[in-house]
């Protein structure tokens, strides 16, 4: 049984409970981040500090611990788990408060902190690619609710993921109210044409994802190729050579068809093959935590 980290003190998993007053589960007001252990050391961990405390401020929301504190309880929660590789959800909540929406009404945020093993997809759909589908249901726009903010209200997401489920896959592009490819429910989209990699920039309503980062700034130019953020449209993603996908639990993982459409020729490309590759041994070698 795990040990989650609630609110400064270990608990058993079984006995880790939040209030039926908590606004996280009222009215999905909070934040978290996904961050993977990979060979003892935390990917990025500092990244996804800094953004879960820039989510946590954008709503208003004051976790009670400095960025440094956390930093710590999610290294002890780490240890105490004995966990060399796996999967860690870092979660504020508003807290416990009265049933109406005003979060000032709510004193305290409750903070926990899971360390688990993860496997999101099969080891196939990495060595054969991925069947993903278009969702009908669109982003929510950033006037609306701005994607940088990791927040605890997924359900934009969760309806596309429904929609990906009821066809037969588990993952769907979502396309903003302009008709440009965004991003996935839970993942980044890269698309490779002619050798030359894309994926739709900020502006298009996407999370600036962190694994996104990664292969923009490290993977990119370590294998010599750079990736152009740009507005991207449906049809060249299903005119695409490669497309691939990015994502703190997916990882580096290629898409083979979209729909009934195949992509390239219908397997991971080469290109995403180095991704992957480029990937797992950075991670496997030495994980980056700043
Ligand atoms: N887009 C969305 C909507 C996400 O929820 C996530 C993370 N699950 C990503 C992209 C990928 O971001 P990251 O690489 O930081 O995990």
């Amino acid at each position: 049984m795990s040990k989650i980290w609630l609110d400064g003190k270990f608990v058993e998993s079984s006995k880790a409970k939040v209030s039926v007053f908590d606004h996280g589960l009222l009215y999905g007001d909070g934040c978290f981040e996904g961050i993977r252990i990979y060979n003892g050391r935390i990917l990025k961990l500092r990244s996804h500090l800094v953004r879960m405390f820039e989510s946590a401020a954008a709503i208003r929301l004051q976790p009670g611990y400095s960025i440094d504190a956390i930093e710590e309880a999610v290294r002890e929660t780490v240890k105490i788990n004995q966990q060399k590789d796996g999967y860690i959800r870092l979660v504020f909540t508003r807290g416990k408060g009265t049933l109406g929406l005003n979060p000032f009404l709510c004193p305290t945020a409750t903070v926990f902190i899971i360390v688990e093993s993860i496997k999101l997809y099969p080891d196939e759909m990495y060595e054969d690619g991925m069947s993903i589908i278009v969702a009908k249901r669109p982003r929510v726009p950033a006037k609306c609710l701005d994607p940088q903010v990791k927040s605890l209200n997924y359900l934009n997401n969760i309806l596309a993921k429904i929609e990906a489920i009821d066809a037969g896959v588990l993952e769907a592009i979502m396309l903003n109210l302009d008709g440009e490819v965004s991003e996935c429910t839970g993942d980044n989209i890269f698309i490779v044409k002619d050798g030359a990699i894309s994926t739709p920039p900020v502006s298009s309503g996407i999370l600036n994802g962190i694994t996104r980062r990664l292969v923009i700034e490290d993977i990119a130019p370590a294998l010599e190729h750079s990736v152009n953020e740009r507005t991207i449209l449906l049809d060249e993603v299903l005119e695409a050579d490669e497309v691939f996908l990015t994502g703190t639990a997916c990882e580096v993982i290629g898409v083979s068809h979209i729909g009934e459409k195949v992509i390239g020729i219908g397997k991971v490309g080469p290109i995403t093959h180095d991704f992957e590759n480029q990937f797992r041994t950075m991670v496997a070698e030495n994980a980056p935590e700043d």
